[in-house]
């Protein structure tokens, strides 16, 4: 059981701090600047260990195509966390019922329409499409940094609308695939061990949606086909989940045809930190004064003072 004394405790002593900043609306609270130094020196930290891996560094902006939402079938299997971007496209006369709909706090929404975009899903969504073909014999390795938005708002601290990832996708064929995620699994814990962190792998499931979402949540777990590394953070019993590694069989290498050497079609992983999750998992172990860290965890992080 979640435990909401215990949280709501964490939650305002974060804000008492100024490492969160409260905006009214849930899971979109803003970071103060020692709560974004330890998410960029989390970073840091994850590209040092990783930096012999030489994974192609890309960078996207927080809204993709919505041609890839429709292409991976995101609104069959997630539609209650997708986010869509509407504008206006109307006359003078529309937008002034537009602005007066506004006003009086009306359905505003009902005057837009639908632009080419939509939020981005997870970090990993835009590198799929640029791959499209076939890639080298030993595969291809990408790692993004970037905004992803999910329509779940909560109360929970660690469950956001919009938040960050870190991810490092692979590419290539099922026996190049599977053990970098399975090398990953073990890499990320260790990371999150040397930072003194009290972190559990599992086998897990997405939150797919509906009736037909339990079974593919059944089959995903069957298949061992994501893991997640869990750190207690808002309760002892239920720990959060800090980073996924996810194996997705030839799911986006179908939907973007990408293929490998010998013609087969390319399957795919990604291993994804959420950022604020890791921030909020050291600020909950170790406290909210950083100056009094571990010296082994503040040299991990800070390794240059
Ligand atoms: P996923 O793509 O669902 O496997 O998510 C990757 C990682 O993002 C998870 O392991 C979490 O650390 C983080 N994450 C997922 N959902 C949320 C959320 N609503 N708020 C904050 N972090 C999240
Ligand atoms: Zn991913």
């Amino acid at each position: 059981m979640k435990d909401d004394a215990e949280y709501k405790e964490f939650y305002e002593g974060m804000v008492e701090k100024g490492l969160i900043i409260p905006t009214g609306v849930k899971g979109t609270f803003g970071r103060g600047k020692l709560f974004e130094e330890v998410v960029q020196c989390f970073n840091d930290l994850v590209t040092r260990i990783a930096e012999n891996d030489n994974a192609d560094v890309c960078f996207f902006p927080p809204v993709i195509d919505r041609k890839i939402m429709e292409k991976v079938h995101y609104l069959e299997t997630f539609p209650h966390l997708c986010g869509s971007v509407h504008s206006f496209f109307g006359s003078e006369r529309d937008a002034r019922q537009l602005a007066e709909e506004a006003e009086k706090g009306g359905k505003w929404g009902d005057l837009l329409e639908q632009t080419d975009v939509v939020l981005s899903p997870a970090a990993c969504y835009p590198v799929y499409p640029t791959l499209t073909g076939t890639v080298p014999a030993d595969g291809r390795l990408v790692t993004v940094f970037n905004w992803v938005y999910r329509h779940e708002p909560s109360d929970e601290p660690t469950r956001l609308q919009s938040f960050r990832m870190r991810e490092f996708i692979r590419i290539g064929t099922p026996e190049q695939v599977v053990p970098w995620r399975d090398m990953w699994l073990q890499r990320g814990l260790d990371i999150l061990h040397s930072l003194k962190l009290p972190a559990t792998s599992d086998v897990a499931s997405d939150p797919f949606f509906g009736r037909g979402g339990k079974m593919r949540s059944i089959s995903q777990r069957d298949q061992k086909f994501k893991f997640e590394v869990l750190i207690p953070v808002i309760s002892t019993t239920e720990p959060t989940a800090v980073c996924s590694f996810n194996y997705h069989h030839n799911h986006f290498g179908t939907a973007f045809d990408i293929f490998t050497e010998d013609g087969q079609i390319a399957h795919t992983a990604c291993m994804g930190f959420g950022m604020e999750r890791v921030a909020m998992a050291l600020f909950k172990t170790h406290g909210l004064d950083h100056s009094k860290w571990p010296a082994e965890v503040r040299d991990l992080l800070w390794p240059n003072t």
